[in-house]
């Protein structure tokens, strides 16, 4: 057990997704986990050692001195995070605390997606059109082919990120993410507030999960991502394996992975995003250096091909050489991730139907992030997702038919309204 005792330092993690937690302490890793101090403690992860609260985003100075203080009482082995926001902070930290890591520089490039795009477009990958702005005023005079994606430079959870099909609609977007950079993104980016457009890529999306090792990219998993239209492009469902056909499968790994090593991602894990065009053509969507979906990926991984995508991450953080991969995996069963539909918004009152499938045999977790209570803003603003169902099955058919059951079974209710 190489693993065992090892100390590792977790940065942020959303607690209602124990993924992290759980294997760290399948593979007897002592854990300390630096949690946001606006949360409660919790409590409820028995095998984390230690809880420190920090104020990452409103202190991160402050943050930054409470995780060095601790490191020189009680040496870390590694530092990491799947939170996205806080990826940039803790390559700094393993960076200035010499622990392994990719380098700032090469997380802050996945960070933006203007540089991402630049980069991937140098590398001869596919690459849409592209453009940064700041203001409506500079799209006053360009041409452009409609539809086009506006979207926030450095955002995440598709916060922001809406479809325009003119002129018109353009406008109105960009003011759109505006707001959103200003009201909702400005905590985390802070002076970062670009736009980009993007030509609208209009066919099926896929989620990609690669492990690096020494430059070479392992691809893990491809699953299917729904094939979202617009004009926002709400989370909807994550079913791997994705039923393609060998070669398009081919064309989207190698796609995949030469965007992992156009950015620099030589060591670790990297989920992709990625979407066919009408002629069957792979284009990168965005990349992050990180396991995907706050673990939600490492779950699709290991229960579809049976490899544990956190544990080959632990070894890469702590500084440990990773058990062989082979190039390709096994698939043992299609496995996805039903993410509740917001359906609406207002104050939440309940999640019908989730009593019912939780005693369905397909159904392995559910997650309800959302509590009675909350106020849940309309899009493009965004409060996160009601919950997520995550299920196996024995073929993709019967997890598409599972889902159309779900569509019609899961109802969000709010007490100002029940949408239908
Ligand atoms: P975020 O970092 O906020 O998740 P993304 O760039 O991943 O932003 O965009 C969110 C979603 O919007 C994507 O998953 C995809 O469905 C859609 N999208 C973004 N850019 C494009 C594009 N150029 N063409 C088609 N769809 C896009
Ligand atoms: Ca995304």
């Amino acid at each position: 057990m190489p693993l065992q005792n090892k100390h590792l330092a977790v940065v942020l993690q959303n607690t209602y997704l124990p993924f992290i937690f759980e294997e760290a302490e399948a593979l007897g890793i002592k854990m300390t986990f630096f949690y946001n101090q606006e949360e409660a403690e919790p409590t409820h992860l028995k095998h984390v050692q230690k809880f420190i609260p920090i104020d990452l985003f409103q202190a991160p100075e402050k943050a930054l001195e409470v995780i060095k203080t601790e490191h020189n009482q009680n040496s870390f082995d590694g530092i990491m995070t799947i939170y996205e926001p806080a990826l940039e902070f803790v390559a700094q930290l393993a960076k200035e605390l010499n622990l392994p890591g990719l380098s700032p520089f090469v997380i802050s490039n996945c960070r933006n997606k203007q540089m991402m795009r630049k980069i991937l477009k140098d590398s001869n990958l596919n690459t849409p059109y592209f453009k940064e702005i700041k203001n409506e005023e500079e799209v006053k005079d360009l041409l452009l082919t409609y539809p086009v994606v506006i979207k926030p430079s450095n955002g995440f959870a598709s916060q922001g990120v809406s479809r325009a099909n003119n002129k018109e609609e353009l406008i109105d977007s960009i003011e759109k993410v505006r707001r959103v950079n200003e009201e909702d993104l400005g905590k985390f980016t802070k002076n970062k507030t670009g736009i980009v457009i993007e030509q609208f890529i209009d066919g099926p999306e896929f989620a990609i999960e690669t492990f690096s090792v020494e430059d070479k990219v392992y691809v893990l998993s491809i699953g299917y991502k729904g094939n979202s239209k617009g004009p926002f492009f709400e989370e909807g469902v994550y079913i791997a394996p994705a039923p393609l056909e060998e070669n398009v499968l081919e064309s989207i790994s190698q796609e995949a992975a030469r965007a992992a090593t156009a950015l620099g991602i030589e060591n670790g894990p990297a989920h992709i995003e990625l979407r066919l065009d009408p002629a069957g053509k792979p284009y990168v969507i965005e990349i992050g250096a990180r396991i995907g979906g706050s673990g939600i990926s490492h779950y699709i991984v290991k229960e579809s091909t049976g490899i544990n995508y956190m544990e080959l991450v632990f070894y890469y953080v702590l500084g440990l050489k990773p058990p062989a991969l082979k190039d390709k995996g096994q698939q043992k069963k299609v496995v996805g991730n039903y993410i509740i539909p917001v359906q609406g918004h207002g104050i939440f009152k309940e999640i019908q139907g989730v009593e019912d499938v939780h005693r369905d045999s397909e159904v392995k977790r559910v997650i309800q992030f959302i509590t009675k209570g909350t106020e849940i803003f309309p899009y493009p603003h965004f409060s996160g997702y009601p919950g997520f169902i995550l299920t196996t099955h024995d073929s993709y058919s019967d997890c598409e038919q599972y889902y159309r059951y779900l569509d019609y079974k899961i109802k969000v209710v709010y007490d100002n309204k029940v949408n239908a």
